[in-house]
């Protein structure tokens, strides 16, 4: 079914706990934790705990559970001090975009200056 966790999913196996993650912020249907190898100070990885593979397919099947995520990665930015001084939200969107875990995620990246356009 749609939203089922898949055996093979990386992030499906953080929201088991089968697979550890330093999480920083849980709420029903969200889950936070620290990225593995920051790009940033704050380098943060906000995802749903269904299983969809991007954030615009997300979207479409539970906008309510995308507009948590938007949500969840405005309270990290708050949480870590980063709201004041401007931070991103980024969704790699495809293999192409430089996507690597086909579980929707938002990274949340600031404390340090951030370039435009990314590259
Ligand atoms: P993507 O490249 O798909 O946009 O982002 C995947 C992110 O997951 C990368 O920034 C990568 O560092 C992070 N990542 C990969 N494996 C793990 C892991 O086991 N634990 C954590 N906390 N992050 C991971
Ligand atoms: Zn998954």
């Amino acid at each position: 079914m749609a939203g089922e966790p898949q055996a093979d999913c990386l992030f499906c196996k953080i929201v088991s706990g089968e697979v550890p993650a330093t999480v920083v912020r849980e709420t029903p249907t969200t889950l936070a934790f620290r990225d593995i190898n920051p790009q940033a100070p704050t380098h943060v990885l906000v995802i749903p705990k269904v299983h969809y593979p991007d954030a615009a397919t997300l979207a479409g099947a539970e906008p309510g559970v995308a507009a948590d995520l938007l949500r969840e990665a405005a309270e990290v930015a708050a949480m870590d001090k980063i709201d004041a001084s401007g931070f991103r939200i980024v969704f790699n969107t495809g293999a192409g975009a430089g996507q690597t875990v086909f579980h929707t995620h938002a990274h949340v990246l600031g404390g340090r200056g951030l370039q435009w356009p990314p590259g």
